[in-house]
């Protein structure tokens, strides 16, 4: 039996860590840094890295790294030995203040955008000390932050950082106005991790899997997620062996890995932890995302965290559950049981719907990806229109409020703002509707358009932007109120019926939706290239630069990386199709040619033999289609690559090429149908969806 209470964390130099191995006077400086963000005096570090070098070794570590969130939205690390000489030829196990504090890892192959030349490469990474250095592969990882010589950021922790900090000025302007004493407020986070499970065996079969980490053909299994067995549906025997191993894992770097179960298509699962502070949780999703994958292999088995590995099934995403707590604990996304509770609440919402409203276009740009645009909007994620579902009841008081009509749900009264205790609302009201991007959940937000293989760090950054936003905006006009209580009323009002068109309670997978929002005159992106579009227009790079979270110059480095990345992604992809077709397709299906026109032509000439002759047609029909098909998909490519402006380029992607990929799939994926069981040229969906028990 393992003992969890006493795995959890043994492989993190925490709090509880750090006060058994440093002496009062360092920890109390360590924890000065850690909760004032002041900076650490070389002495402390001295003594700190110290401690820490001992602990890890202890862990069986001989290395450490700084541990890292490039642009690619992966994590980086390069180890160095604790080794050092000594006399004699011998060595000692060394590690200094300075060493913690700061590397200088050579930046130019990492993404920046074009920002910066090679002859600049210099980069920075400095010591986060908000998050805990772990041991991991015999490494002392300690998560830092990466910037350019400048102080640009080249990272996805430094900006979440910032945004944090911007959240916590405007959140406690307003909490002071309600005479909320907070000193501190926090963003938490909880990310829903869904991802697949396939046997090893079969993915090193599928070139497209290992290249590109999604089927590019395959024809559909006979059986798909329209059983509805699956979700929640006990787990296989292989599965749970997986998930156990990957427990202990987590637990062990201080992970609250908490739920797990079957998710709706077959051979998909989710793992759920308890939510912590975002920065925390953004490292500890990355973390996640690693050991998943590190211990699938264990099991003989790939986890799979594209977000559409197989078309015709759902694909893959990662709920962002987003709150903000006080320094002593309170919710402020939680309606209160007071009067002056509520409205500062009712205010934070407000809020929030506003920032969601204003910034649609930030929203749907932070979550596009090339593999996000195959779920957002495909009847199995929410759309890629960006509404809030706030529940019937909710809906109810907000539109009251709006309408300066009395509440006529529960406990039918005029709501008053300040004066009147809103009516309970039954949390369960606020969970039903899943097809939205953005609900509200009874005390926290759920922001469901983020793909699995995303780093949350970038939803979470521009969450709490467009909040300090809206929030700062609402200080300026509510210090200067005379009359507070009648200028909140005001506010709110006011706000709630300039953005009630964002609020949506309906089915967000319809049709007609898609014409409401339209009407509504709400945005609707369908590409990465479209979202994109708009990310550098003056509203944003004014919204970053006064929350002081981003430079102008970071945001354009975002957008080429962006869209460079897109334009990569499917680079890869029309080379992956174009070897399957060569090298697995066209082989087997003559191969079945071949024995067909054997077996035809050793037939007895007064036989007629039609299926014979039927099947031929067929199967050389489809290749010659396939054929045509991959040379038409091989020409567009070269028009896209021999275009010089990146967002035209990425647009010939979107608009021309995906088409033309789609329609050489369906070629390949009829042929695929009609070839027999020992002529198949690679596993099928049947193999991949159905064979871990
Ligand atoms: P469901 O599937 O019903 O949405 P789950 O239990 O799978 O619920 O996930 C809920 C997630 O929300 C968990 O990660 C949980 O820790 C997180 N969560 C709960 N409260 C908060 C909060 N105040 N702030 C951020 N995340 C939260
Ligand atoms: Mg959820």
């Amino acid at each position: 039996m393992i003992n969890v209470p006493e795995m959890f964390a043994c492989m993190v130099f925490n709090e509880s860590e750090m006060k058994k191995r440093l002496s009062a006077n360092i920890y109390a400086s360590l924890k000065k840094t850690m909760v004032e963000g002041c900076p650490l005096e070389l002495g402390v570090a001295n003594e700190v890295a110290n401690a820490m070098k001992d602990w890890a070794i202890e862990k069986g570590a001989t290395h450490y790294s700084h541990w890292f969130q490039p642009l690619t939205g992966i994590t980086a690390e390069k180890h160095d030995s604790f080794l050092t000489p000594a006399a004699e030829g011998k060595i000692i196990m060394s590690f200094s203040g300075k060493e913690l504090i700061k590397g200088e890892p050579d930046a130019s192959s990492f993404p920046s955008g074009g920002y910066r030349s090679t002859f600049e490469a210099r980069g920075y990474t400095v010591w986060d000390p908000t998050s805990f250095p772990f041991v991991k592969d015999h490494t002392l990882c300690i998560p830092t932050a990466f910037c350019s010589y400048n102080g640009e950021a080249l990272d996805k922790k430094t900006p979440l950082l910032r945004s944090m900090e911007s959240l916590n000025r405007q959140s406690l302007r307003i909490l002071k106005l309600f005479g909320n004493s907070a000193k501190h407020v926090t963003t938490t986070m909880g990310p829903e991790q869904e991802y697949f499970l396939v046997d090893e065996k079969l993915y090193a079969k599928r070139r497209d899997l290992k290249m590109t980490g999604r089927t590019l053909f395959g024809a559909h299994p006979v059986k798909g997620q329209e059983m509805d067995d699956q979700y929640f549906a006990a787990i296989k025997p292989r599965v749970i062996e997986y998930m156990e191993d990957l427990n202990e894992e987590l637990w062990k770097l201080g992970i609250y890995a908490k739920t797990e179960h079957n998710e709706a298509a077959p051979a998909q699962h989710e793992m759920a932890p308890i939510f912590t502070t975002s920065n925390l949780a953004a490292d500890q999703n990355q973390l996640t995302m690693e050991v998943m994958k590190k211990v699938a292999r264990r099991h003989g088995l790939i986890c799979l965290l594209h977000e559409k590995p197989f078309e015709g099934v759902n694909g893959s995403g990662k709920h962002n559950n987003w709150s903000i707590a006080t320094d002593s604990g309170e919710n402020l996304f939680s309606p209160g049981t007071t009067p002056m509770e509520n409205a500062q609440f009712l205010l934070f919402l407000t809020a929030v719907i506003k920032a969601v409203d204003d910034h649609q276009d930030l929203l749907r740009a932070i979550v596009a990806s090339a593999g996000n645009d195959h779920r957002l909007g495909a009847n199995e994620a929410p759309p890629a229109i960006m509404s809030i579902y706030v529940g019937d009841e909710l809906e109810a008081i907000l539109k009251a409020i709006k309408d300066g009509k009395p509440y006529t749900g529960n406990g039918s009264k005029k709501m008053s703002i300040g004066v009147d205790v809103l009516p309970a609302i039954p949390k369960d009201s606020t969970d039903r509707n899943r097809t939205s991007p953005f609900a509200f959940t009874g005390n926290r937000f759920e922001f469901r358009s983020v793909g699995s293989n995303l780093s949350i760090s970038g939803p979470n950054t521009i969450l709490n932007a467009i909040l300090a936003d809206s929030l700062s905006k609402f200080a300026d006009e509510l210090e200067k109120a005379e009359n507070f209580d009648k200028e909140l009323q005001n506010l709110i009002k006011r706000e709630i019926t300039a953005h009630w068109r964002i609020l949506f309670n309906g089915n967000g997978y319809g049709e007609e939706w898609i014409k409401e929002a339209e009407k509504r005159g709400l945005k609707n992106f369908r590409t990465t290239p479209d979202a994109m579009a708009h990310y550098l227009d003056k509203k944003n790079i004014e919204l970053f630069k006064q929350t002081g979270i981003y430079s102008e110059v970071e945001m354009k480095s975002h957008y080429d990386v962006k869209l460079e990345k897109y334009c990569q992604i499917l680079n890869i992809e029309v080379g992956t199709m174009i070897e399957m077709v060569n090298k697995d397709i066209e082989p087997s299906a003559l191969n079945f040619l071949n024995k067909l026109t054997d077996t035809y032509s050793k037939m007895p000439a007064d036989l007629p033999f039609e299926y014979g002759k039927n099947q031929i047609k067929k199967v050389s029909a489809l290749l010659n289609e396939l054929e045509q098909k991959k040379q038409k998909l091989d020409e567009l490519h070269i028009q896209a690559q021999e275009k010089t402006e990146l967002m035209e380029k990425a647009q010939d992607y979107a608009k021309k090429i995906l088409p033309a990929m789609e329609d050489l799939r369906s070629s390949g994926d009829l042929l695929e149908e009609l070839l027999g069981q020992e002529y198949k040229p690679y596993p099928s969906y049947e193999d991949l969806l159905f064979s871990v028990q």
